[in-house]
């Protein structure tokens, strides 16, 4: 059984008193046993306190990016081992905005990808279709080419700490939310994906989330579906009834 993932993408939202209080709110909610896998990954002047504020609680914390290399003149750059450092056991790479604000390429993402797995840090790697890309059936398609970037070199073994997040951009911050059935037929051709490149045993072991204006009432059912391994969560995860809502949901 795969256990379900609650995570929350604060992107650059919320403030030190905000974040603050954010994550104590949901520390109250989410004990050391849950059934639930919890992540938060706020901006990163923030990580520290978050993780502070969750201390007791199982809820996990995570970068939003990090660069390959170790250290040097990287100026604006976090190494994955200053996230590991501060307590992060998570980062978020290939995020569509990374993608398509910054300019992120597969190969870009596919360094990260290898630099944090190899130091122990879990990635959460995002994949996703743009609209004029489903509007003309190139979803599968896609969603290739960015499983075999992002994955590139990247072990059956080292695979156990990914998780794949399938975002589809045009449901990203809308409000519009993929149908159940186009998630789970995404998530589908996903898990085939795993099935083919890896072997069934990471198939099946793989948690896969759905991302894209997920809120307390589409939660449930979109985590229903077989494929379905969980949420990554934008606006919904910044107020803490709302994530809440989507804990209870998974
Ligand atoms: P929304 O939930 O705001 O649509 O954002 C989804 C997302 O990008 C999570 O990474």
């Amino acid at each position: 059984m795969r256990k379900l993932v609650a995570a929350g993408n604060w992107k650059m939202n919320t403030t030190l008193d905000s974040a603050g209080a954010l994550a104590s709110d949901l520390a109250k909610k989410v004990q050391q046993e849950s059934s639930v896998e919890v992540i938060l990954c706020p901006p990163f002047p923030y990580l520290t306190t978050v993780k502070e504020k969750v201390s007791g609680s199982s809820i996990k914390i995570g970068g939003q990016n990090c660069y390959h290399e170790t250290e040097g003149a990287f100026t604006g750059e976090t190494s994955v081992g200053m996230l590991q450092d501060i307590g992060c056991d998570w980062v978020i790479l290939g995020h569509s905005e990374r993608r398509h604000v910054m300019g992120e390429t597969d190969a870009d993402i596919n360094k990260k990808t290898v630099a944090a797995l190899e130091k122990g840090l879990g990635v959460i790697l995002c994949v996703g279709e743009l609209l004029e890309e489903r509007q003309a059936n190139k979803t599968n398609e896609v969603l290739q080419t960015q499983m075999e970037g992002g994955l590139s070199g990247v072990s059956a073994e080292a695979l156990k700490n990914v998780i794949i997040a399938y975002e589809p951009v045009w449901a990203i911050g809308t409000g519009v939310t993929a149908s159940t059935e186009e998630a789970e037929s995404a998530h589908d051709f996903l898990r085939k994906w795993l099935t083919s490149n890896y072997n069934a045993d990471v198939a099946e072991s793989t948690r896969i989330l759905y991302g894209g204006s997920v809120k307390p009432d589409n939660a449930e059912e979109l985590m229903s579906q077989p494929n379905v391994d969980g949420a990554l969560v934008g606006g919904a995860s910044l107020k803490a009834d709302s994530f809440g809502g989507i804990i209870d949901a998974a």
